[in-house]
């Protein structure tokens, strides 16, 4: 089975998040897609986040009309440690390498099953800078979200270094649009040139703080989840 696995913060999930899932599994004949809310994300240090429980309930919520999607709990905080009778607290402080939990996450799935990273391209742009880039690219497919505006060159210039083809190889793909395949050494890239939903998690926080219309982009459940635990009010 082709399996996506799509990583993210998720505060709160929106309709950008789901357009990309969709079209990933639409287009690559994905039998599943795992949502992985982020404990800590390694990426976002200083921002203040919604708690990991009330990100993942918004991802079941989101995901529970789509019988091939599915909250995963693979970078859940370890409360299993909690003695029983006290608070479960949260033990594992350090953040949740995209690595590890590939790794831990093949190990579940059978010999014959394709694994497809999901990324937009705002994260890929990043994504030299993450630990082990090279190999989260050994160990899966990607599947990159473009937006209109990125070019092939963008993305094979976003890879990390030891991946990354020379310059020279890279000058005609800067008047070609961010879609297709790239199969390089050590890299196979799928890229979606239309997913083009302009939620952005971050603006839609900055609504509910400013008392603005803030449902546009979000699962009417979500909005509603939101409004009932009084989410990023006070962010
Ligand atoms: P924030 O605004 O807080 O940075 P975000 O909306 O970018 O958040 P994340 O949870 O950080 O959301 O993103 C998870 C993944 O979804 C990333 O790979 C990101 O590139 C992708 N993504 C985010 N917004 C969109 C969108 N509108 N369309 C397609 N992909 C998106």
């Amino acid at each position: 089975m082709n399996i996506g696995l799509f990583g993210g913060t998720f505060d709160p999930i929106h309709k950008g998040h789901v357009a990309l899932a969709r079209t990933a599994r639409d287009q690559f004949n994905l039998g599943r897609v795992e949502f992985v809310p982020s404990n800590i994300p390694p990426h976002k240090p200083q921002q203040p986040m919604a708690s990991y429980f009330h990100r993942y309930a918004m991802v079941a919520l989101a995901t529970m009309s789509e019988k091939t999607f599915l909250p995963s709990l693979l970078e859940a905080p370890d409360i299993t440690s909690a003695t029983s009778g006290s608070r479960p607290q949260d033990r594992k402080k350090s953040p949740n390498y995209s690595i590890d939990t590939v790794l831990r996450f093949k190990k579940t799935l059978k010999k014959a099953d394709r694994l497809f990273f999901l990324i937009g391209i705002d994260a890929f742009k990043d994504i030299a800078k993450w630990y082990e880039p090279e190999g989260i690219f050994r160990e899966c497919e990607f599947i990159v979200g473009s937006r209109p505006g990125y070019s092939l060159a963008d993305v094979a210039n976003a890879l990390p270094e030891k991946l990354r083809p020379k310059a020279a190889a890279t000058k005609p793909f800067a008047k070609q649009p961010a879609d297709g395949d790239l199969a390089l050494t050590g890299a196979t890239l799928h890229l979606l040139g239309d997913v083009n939903e302009k939620a952005s998690a971050t603006a839609i926080r900055q609504a509910i703080k400013t008392k603005r219309s803030f449902t546009k982009f979000l699962d009417p459940v979500v909005a509603e989840y939101i409004r009932k635990n009084g989410l990023y009010k006070g962010l």
